[in-house]
This record gives structure tokens, C-alpha cells and sequence, in this order.
């Protein structure tokens, strides 16, 4: 079997690389070729960590495995090292034996982007100029940096519960050689894009802040509690997710649901506009909003494409196993 560590994987991935595999498994998820298991997370009594499984099988990818880890709330203080931990384990579909240990972390945050920026690919206006971040944390920085690629923006806005972390933002708008602009709530009606990608337990977006023909990626609400923009924008918007399940029970629609303002048959999964059996946005000023939940098959599908990546550039370790 290969091993990559995590120590390798930002020489390896690439942002092309990771939207690919996330693109491609999008679609395979609606044409029923590939699915995810159930999610096991747990709270382990020690050290205050939640931990758990997400696994899937893609038969059109060949891919079979798992994500482990989860978050460890004072590795950074006790042991300076990051909070968030996983690891991906692949197995030979056709033989069962392992076939790949791969670093998960920093491939978590790349295939996170990557859903975000699929949807925009695929749902945004083409004319979008102006993208707008609620959120400004670690996450925040991977999905505009990804999303960025996707249209032709001129000016990023940002919003954040916490101010003083805007210029995380900053930075990756300059980066690309674009004007940043922090704004109050009001102020994100003049993006056509949106990426909500915060922690929050309460809705921060209502319809008031969002301007026709925008298209909302919903990327922070990964559990149940879990809310970043209220029911009533989702009842007047198109809603794609990743997976219908998840979407209703641990995503941003759990609340639209529970209030009776959209039912799981008004949700689409993202991979059904890839493979043109849905047709997406119809109209320039439907608002479309993509409910983001992260899937394990995400995680499978970017830890093959680097081992894969590895093998080919001599960096993945082999051992007998
Ligand atoms: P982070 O701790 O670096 O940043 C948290 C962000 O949320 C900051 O912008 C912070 O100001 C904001 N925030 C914190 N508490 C808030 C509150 N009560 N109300 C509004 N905003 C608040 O975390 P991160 O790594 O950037 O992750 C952000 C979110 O994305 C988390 O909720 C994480 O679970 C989620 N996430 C989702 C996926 C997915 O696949 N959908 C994947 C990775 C992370």
C-alpha cells in the first residue's frame, strides 16, 4: 500500500486537481454510481474530541474507503498542532486490501473549496463581477481563493461576525490583484456571488441581504444546530446540494425544513446539473443556492487523485502491507 503524508500534500494538490475530483464525484453521486455510508461521529469522552467515520464507494472512480478523524479541542494549546485532524484510508475495490493512508487535513479544506466553486461553475450568472464572503476564518481563505477562479470577478466585499479577521480576506483578494471592501449586511446585496462559511448556530443572511440573480453557497452548516442563513431565503431560491440527506438533517435546509418552508422534493443534488439532467439556473434573476454539507466521497475522490499524483511524481511511500 502508499502511504502520502500530510507533510506532502500542498506540493502535490492542486486546486485544478482537487475541483476535478470533486466535479466528477458530484455527478457520479446523482447518476446513483457512487454513495456515501452513514456517518458515524462520536464523542469519545477523552479529551473533549469528537471523532467519527465518513465512507462512501464510487463505483465509476473505483473508489472505496473512508475519512477518520475529527476535532481535538486543545491539541493547539497542549501540543501546538492543528485542532481538526483526519486521515483518508483507501482499499482496493476489488480485492478489499488497503491501498492507500493518506493526509487528510489539508485536503479536507481543498475539497471544501472545490464544492463551493463547482457550484458556482455550474449556478452562478457567467456575467458575475462582484463575490461576497460571510465568514473570514481558515476555511474562508480556500473557498475565495477557489472560487475566485470561476468568473471573472473585479471586487471582493466581505462580512464577519468578528471583524478584526477581514484581512484574511484582504490578502487573498490582493492576491489575485482585486480590491477588497468590508461591508455591513446590507451591503452584500451588491455580490452575485455569496459564500457563507462560518460557524454560526443562527441565521446571519435573510432575503433583505441578498440581491435577485445571486447565487448562494451555503459551505459552513456541516451539523445539526448548525444555521447561517435564514429559512425564508431558501424558500425563495432555486436549492442544489451535495447530498439530499445530509441537506435536510445536518445542512442549511434542516431549518427550512423544520419551519415548513421547503420540502426535500424542492432540493436537487449538484450532481444532476452536471450531467444536464437538471438544468441549473433558468433565469438571471432566480436566486440559486448551493447547500454545501461535505461528503466523505468528497474526501475519497481528492485523496486519490494525490495518490495518484504521488505515485507518479515518486513521493508516495510503499510498504508491504
Ligand atoms: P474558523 O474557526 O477558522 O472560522 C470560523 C468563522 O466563523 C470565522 O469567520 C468566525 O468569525 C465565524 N464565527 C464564529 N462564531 C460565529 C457565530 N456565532 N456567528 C457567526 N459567525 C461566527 O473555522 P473554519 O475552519 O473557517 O470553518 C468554518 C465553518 O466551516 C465551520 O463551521 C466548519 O465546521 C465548516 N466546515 C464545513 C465543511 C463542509 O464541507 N461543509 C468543511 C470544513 C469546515
Amino acid at each position: 500500500m502508499f502511504i502520502v503524508p500530510e507533510r506532502e500534500i500542498a506540493d502535490l494538490m492542486t486546486r485544478e486537481a482537487a475541483f476535478d475530483a470533486v466535479e466528477k464525484v458530484f455527478a457520479a453521486m446523482a447518476s446513483g454510481e457512487a454513495y456515501n455510508f452513514p456517518v458515524v461521529r462520536e464523542a469519545i469522552g477523552h479529551e473533549d474530541a469528537l471523532y467519527g467515520f465518513k465512507g462512501g464507494f464510487d463505483r465509476a472512480g473505483l473508489t472505496l474507503g473512508l475519512k477518520a478523524g475529527g476535532y481535538w479541542p486543545h491539541n493547539l494549546e497542549k501540543r501546538q498542532i492543528i485542532n481538526h485532524q483526519s486521515t483518508v484510508f483507501l482499499f482496493d475495490p476489488d480485492t478489499g486490501k488497503a491501498r492507500a493512508m493518506v493526509g487528510g487535513n489539508l485536503l479536507t479544506a481543498l475539497r471544501t473549496a472545490a464544492a463551493s466553486s463547482v457550484s458556482i461553475k455550474h449556478l452562478a450568472r457567467k456575467d458575475a463581477k462582484v463575490i461576497g464572503m460571510v465568514g473570514a476564518g481558515h476555511q474562508a481563505k480556500f473557498q475565495l481563493r477557489a472560487a475566485l477562479e470561476q468568473r471573472d470577478f473585479d471586487k471582493v466585499i466581505g462580512w464577519n461576525l468578528h471583524p478584526e479577521m477581514l484581512p484574511n480576506l484582504e490578502e487573498v483578494a490582493r492576491e489575485a490583484g482585486l480590491p477588497f471592501e468590508a461591508v455591513d449586511l446590507d451591503g452584500l446585496t451588491e455580490a452575485d456571488v455569496i459564500i457563507t462559511i462560518t460557524s454560526s448556530f443562527e441565521a446571519i443572511l435573510t432575503p433583505d441581504h441578498v440581491a435577485p440573480g445571486t447565487h448562494i453557497a451555503c459551505m459552513g452548516t456541516d451539523t445539526t444546530g448548525k444555521q447561517e442563513v435564514a429559512p425564508a431565503l431558501l424558500a425563495g431560491a432555486t436549492v442544489f446540494t451535495d447530498e439530499i440527506a445530509q441537506s435536510v438533517t445536518l445542512g442549511e435546509a434542516q431549518h427550512a425544513i423544520a419551519a415548513g418552508r421547503l420540502r426535500e422534493d424542492q432540493i436537487t443534488q449538484i450532481g444532476a446539473v452536471i450531467n444536464a439532467s437538471h438544468p441549473g439556473r433558468t433565469s438571471d434573476d432566480e436566486i440559486t443556492l448551493f447547500d454545501g454539507t461535505g461528503v466523505g466521497l468528497q474526501d475519497l475522490a481528492v485523496a486519490a487523485a494525490v495518490v495518484e499524483l504521488a505515485v507518479a511524481k515518486g513521493l508516495a511511500i510503499e510498504v508491504d502491507f
